[in-house]
C-alpha cells in the first residue's frame, strides 16, 4: 500500500510503498476513505511523543470501510463503515473497567502507538470496544474530522466543562479544536466568547455561534477583556490551542468557581506552564484535561449531528491528496488557512 512514512523526527516524510497491514486477533483493517491533519501529527513528527517508534506512519483522525477482521472480532464485518476515537481502550485495565477508555493504561492510538491512517489501509486493535458505526448520512470526510478534535471538544464542553444553558464559555484559539468547541457550546445553549490572533478565524467563530470575540493582538489584556464581556468572568474556559499564554489566560479569565479545560496539547518546552494557582485556591477554580472520548459517548454526539444541532461538516477546510500530505504535515505549525484539512484522495 501507499503510506506517508518518516524515518527520522523532523526530517521530511515521504510517500512510500509498504506492506499491507493484517488485523490482530481482536482488531480490523480499515480501508482509509478520509483522514484529518491535526497538530498532534505535527508534534509526533517533531519527536514530542515518546510512544512513536521509527519508521512511522502518522494519522489518527480517520474514517473508512472494514476490509479484514481478526478471529475474536464479533461486532464488525467486512464492508462496515466506521470511525474510531484516537484513544482506543484495551478493555482490560482499571480505567477501561470504570468506563474511562480515554485514559486507558494500555491505550492503542493509531498514528502514535501504531502506524496511522496517512495510508491506504490502517490496522486498528480492540475493535469490538472502540469502533463506531457511521450512519449512511455521514460522509467520510466529516466523519474523519470527528476522531480527535471534535470528540475531545465534545468531552471538554459537555462532560468535563459541564457547560450549561446561559453560561459563558471562553474559547482560546479558533483552530479545529476551538471551532468545534464553539459549535458544541453554542448547541448546549451557552454564550461563547472566541479569542484568536486573526480576524478571519474570529469571523468563522462568529459564523459558528460565538456571540463575542476578542482579538488577542500584542498588548491586549485578554483575561480582562473576557471578564468585562462576561460581567465577571467565564463559567467555563477552554485552551484550545495549547500554549502557556492561552493556558494562563483561560484560567485567569474565569469567574469564581469557574472551570478550565485544557484541550490543546502542552508538550516539550511547554509541558510545565505557569498558572495562577493563587486564583485557583481563592476562587475555587476547577482545572481539567480532556483526552479523546469513549466510543460509547459517540451516541450522544451522533444524535446531535443527525438532528442538525451540530454540523461538523462546516469545520472542514481544504481537501488534499495523500501526495500533498508530507508538505501539509510539515507546515502544520504555521496555522495557515481555516478549518480542518482532510486527506480524501489516496
Ligand atoms: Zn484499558
Ligand atoms: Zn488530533
Amino acid at each position: 500500500m501507499k503510506a506517508v512514512v518518516y524515518e527520522q523526527f523532523s526530517a521530511p516524510p515521504r510517500l512510500q510503498n509498504v506492506p499491507d497491514p493484517t488485523p490482530s486477533t481482536d482488531g480490523v483493517v480499515v480501508k482509509v476513505e478520509a483522514t484529518g491533519l491535526c497538530r498532534s501529527d505535527w508534534h509526533g513528527w517533531m519527536g514530542h511523543d515518546p510512544d512513536i517508534v521509527l519508521p512511522h506512519v502518522p494519522g489518527h483522525e480517520l474514517a473508512g470501510t472494514i476490509v479484514a477482521t481478526g478471529k475474536q472480532v464479533t461486532r464488525w464485518k467486512t464492508g462496515d463503515r466506521v470511525t474510531v476515537p484516537f484513544v482506543a481502550g484495551c478493555g482490560h485495565c482499571r480505567e477501561c473497567h470504570s468506563g474511562n477508555h480515554q485514559v486507558c493504561e494500555h491505550q492503542f492510538q493509531p498514528g502514535f502507538t501504531a502506524w496511522g491512517s496517512f495510508a491506504e489501509y490502517v490496522a486498528l486493535d480492540h475493535a469490538d470496544l472502540n469502533l463506531v458505526a457511521l450512519p449512511e448520512s455521514l460522509d467520510f470526510a466529516t466523519a474523519a474530522s470527528l476522531g480527535c478534535r471534535f470528540v475531545t471538544s465534545f468531552r471538554a464542553i459537555v462532560d468535563q466543562g459541564r457547560a450549561k444553558p446561559g453560561e459563558w464559555v471562553a474559547v482560546h484559539g479558533c483552530g479545529g479544536v476551538g471551532l468545534s468547541a464553539i459549535m458544541i457550546a453554542t448547541a448546549m445553549g451557552a454564550n461563547v466568547v472566541a479569542i484568536d490572533l486573526t480576524e478571519d478565524k474570529l469571523d468563522l467563530a462568529r459564523a459558528l455561534g460565538a456571540v463575542a470575540a476578542v482579538k488577542a493582538s500584542a498588548g491586549t489584556d485578554v483575561a480582562a477583556a473576557v471578564r468585562q464581556i462576561t460581567d465577571g468572568g467565564a463559567h467555563v474556559s477552554i485552551d484550545a490551542l495549547g500554549h502557556p499564554a492561552t493556558c494562563f489566560n483561560s484560567i485567569a479569565n474565569l469567574r469564581r468557581r469557574g472551570r478550565h479545560v485544557q484541550v490543546g496539547l502542552m508538550l516539550d518546552d511547554h509541558a510545565r506552564p505557569a498558572i495562577p494557582m493563587d486564583k485557583v485556591i481563592a476562587h475555587e477554580l476547577e482545572i481539567y484535561g480532556s483526552h479523546g472520548m469513549q466510543a460509547f459517548r459517540y451516541d450522544a454526539m451522533m444524535a446531535m449531528i443527525a438532528t442538525g444541532k451540530l454540523m461538523p461538516q462546516k469545520l472542514l477546510g481544504k481537501r488534499i491528496s495523500l501526495d500533498d500530505a508530507p508538505a501539509a504535515l510539515m507546515a502544520m505549525d504555521r496555522f495557515e488557512g481555516t478549518g480542518i484539512t482532510v486527506i480524501d484522495r489516496f
